[in-house]
């Protein structure tokens, strides 16, 4: 995969991009702290309970469900008729205390001048528990939530069409709209729609976005090299 902005004037940056989109978990901060994985514990914990199975098969109907649908949750819902509430309260109430103040990255954050937002397959609590702890949710205009989306996730196509919707995005200014995923098959519809695309290199995705490599504008290791590559041109 092409890597990093070679051939591109990166002064550009700011001036082609009036919306700036960012996915949260493993996006906003490092999939190596493992917050997404606890998150993900905790769904296979609900779904033990909730259906009296053993760990083996909670984790089988977990994986099934999130292959099938996109998103754990959305599948339980629609073959298990599942409540959305309670399951996404228990499943995000898992320990934040690692997350600490990134100033770093609310540097970098302050430094585009479009607007920001978040759009997120999790829950607004979520995210802003999260961006709280890193001191940077005052730098979002919008968190678009799995609320938002009637708990439809990304990749489902409809689910961007209610984002795009939100944010004021249309056909004139979606070029002028940039997504950051670590997800790599989340960005193959917003490059479809008009949006320019990042990913956010992660082993777990690798193969995937191989595949979906037309798919992908930039990429690079993680959200501050990224944002540093693309916003403090005069540092190269
Ligand atoms: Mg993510």
């Amino acid at each position: 995969m092409k890597s990093f902005l070679n051939n591109i004037d990166t002064k550009d940056f700011n001036d082609k991009y009036d919306h700036w989109i960012f996915d949260l978990d493993n996006t906003i901060y490092d999939y190596n702290l493992g917050l997404f994985r606890r998150v993900s514990s905790r769904m296979t914990e609900y779904i033990k309970g909730f259906f009296d199975l053993n760990e083996a098969d909670a984790r089988t109907l977990q994986r099934d469900m999130y292959k099938k649908y996109g998103l754990t949750l959305r599948g339980l819902m629609i073959e298990k008729k599942i409540n959305p509430e309670p399951f996404l309260e228990f499943v995000h109430d898992v320990d934040f205390s690692e997350l600490n103040e990134d100033i770093t990255l609310k540097t970098l954050l302050g430094k585009i001048k479009g607007k920001k937002s978040i759009y997120t397959n999790a829950t607004f609590k979520h995210a802003k528990n999260i961006l709280k702890s890193m001191g940077i949710f005052q730098e979002f205009e919008i968190i678009f939530d799995i609320k938002d989306a009637n708990y439809i996730a990304k990749p489902d196509p409809n689910s961007y069409y209610m984002m795009k919707k939100k944010l004021n995005l249309n056909n004139k200014n979606i070029s002028k709209s940039i997504f950051f995923e670590d997800t790599a098959k989340n960005l193959k519809p917003a490059r479809e729609l008009g949006m320019s695309t990042v990913w956010i290199e992660n082993d777990f995705n690798r193969k995937e976005a191989d595949i979906l490599r037309e798919y992908i504008n930039f990429t690079g290791s993680d959200i501050k090299s990224i944002l540093s590559n693309m916003l403090e041109f005069e540092k190269r």
